[in-house]
């Protein structure tokens, strides 16, 4: 008797030592969104973002194989794939050979994918989980690769890449024809049943949220989920606040902070379905920090004072970024991590074949 007590003690403990397999991923990267990009944003709302509370956090380091500082290529690429590349690198290892990304390994374990973007969605970040190409100038010939090999689910500007092309080939004939839904704006994204779905906002990046364009991305957000989530075998899905990249090399303060409150609106969103979705994981985090940023107001808080902030630099810094995550696994994105740790771990953590 006593044995057979200690047997199903045993069992019971290791029963528990082996964890579920996380089913869903939501990855969000704000694109050059350093920690005081964040912490700009949360000065100007007057409390602290969605992504600075219920979280875990940590640091990633981002240079790239040949330079101290990353572009949004290598870096892209480094979180998608793993793998430390040259910059401007999509997809691909420094010596040119197509490595592959935690979206397309999930694909092929069953799961449903999506990716999605402020920017073109050709564009460095969103193109790093999609495509392979030596230069992430090569917008045409990442477009091919989402025809080729595209998740999906995708929402996003760079509609011109697809339809206005050098080959003059229409690729939105094309995705139809491999059972794409191809609409333009969030009242059709909505409206369609399509479980394939293409949506270009615009036809190259999405206007800023400073010049009065409304958020975009939260909704956006909700229909990927609403598709993405019918798949009982689970989705991973990379959202992009692209934006706040391009405000900090123009040194426009408010614009990055427009640009963050959409983006953490957008965190808001996913936290909300892991919430009521407790197999799902929140990532959150940067694939660098752009202009240098450091914030000089020390006024915790204080909605509408004055934001004194100084940028040092017209390009990335290399300092490293934040980490915040949540749901299960959320433990292993503490400390201080290369931004080659996440596939690898996702993969681990979602139990997926290699
Ligand atoms: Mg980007
Ligand atoms: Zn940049």
């Amino acid at each position: 008797m006593k044995k057979l007590l200690l047997i199903l003690t045993l069992s019971l403990a290791l029963f528990s030592l082996a964890a579920k397999p996380v089913k869903n991923v939501i990855f969000l990267i704000g694109d050059g969104m350093g920690l005081n990009q964040v912490y700009a944003a949360a000065l100007v709302k007057g409390a602290p973002l969605y992504m600075m509370q219920d979280t875990k956090t940590g640091l990633i380091l981002t240079y790239s194989y040949d330079n101290g500082i990353t572009d949004s290529a290598a870096g892209g690429t480094a979180l998608a794939a793993g793998v430390k590349t040259r910059n401007s690198m999509i997809g691909m290892g420094p010596d040119s050979v197509k490595v592959e990304s935690i979206l397309h390994q999930a694909a092929r374990n069953g799961k449903s994918t999506g990716v999605m973007s402020t920017s073109a969605i050709t564009h460095a970040t969103p193109a790093s989980y999609v495509a392979n190409q030596v230069s992430r100038e090569m917008q045409d010939e990442i477009a091919l690769d989402f025809v080729k090999q595209g998740p999906d689910v995708f929402i996003g500007g760079g509609r011109k890449y697809f339809e206005e092309r050098e080959d003059g080939v229409d690729l939105t004939e094309q995705l139809k024809s491999k059972g794409y839904e191809v609409v333009y704006d969030l009242e059709h994204a909505e409206a369609s049943g399509s479980a394939k779905l293409a949506a270009f906002l615009a036809d190259d990046h999405l206007p800023d949220v400073i010049s009065g364009r409304e958020y975009l991305l939260p909704e956006a957000l909700n229909i990927a989920l609403e598709r993405l989530s019918r798949n009982k075998k689970g989705f991973f899905l990379m959202v992009e606040g692209s934006k706040i990249d391009m405000r900090c090399h123009v040194h426009d303060i408010m614009g990055s902070v427009a640009e963050t409150l959409e983006f953490d609106e957008t965190v808001k969103v996913a936290l909300d379905f892991a919430r009521k979705n407790k197999n799902t994981l929140v990532i959150v985090t940067a694939d660098h920090e752009t202009g240098g940023l450091s914030v000089l107001q020390n006024a915790p808080y204080r909605k509408g004072e004055e934001l004194i902030v100084h940028f040092s630099t017209g390009g990335h810094s290399g300092v490293p970024v934040p980490v915040y995550s949540y749901g299960p696994g959320s433990d292993n994105f503490t400390g201080v991590l290369e931004n080659t740790y996440f596939k690898a771990t996702l993969a681990r953590l979602m139990k997926l074949k290699p």
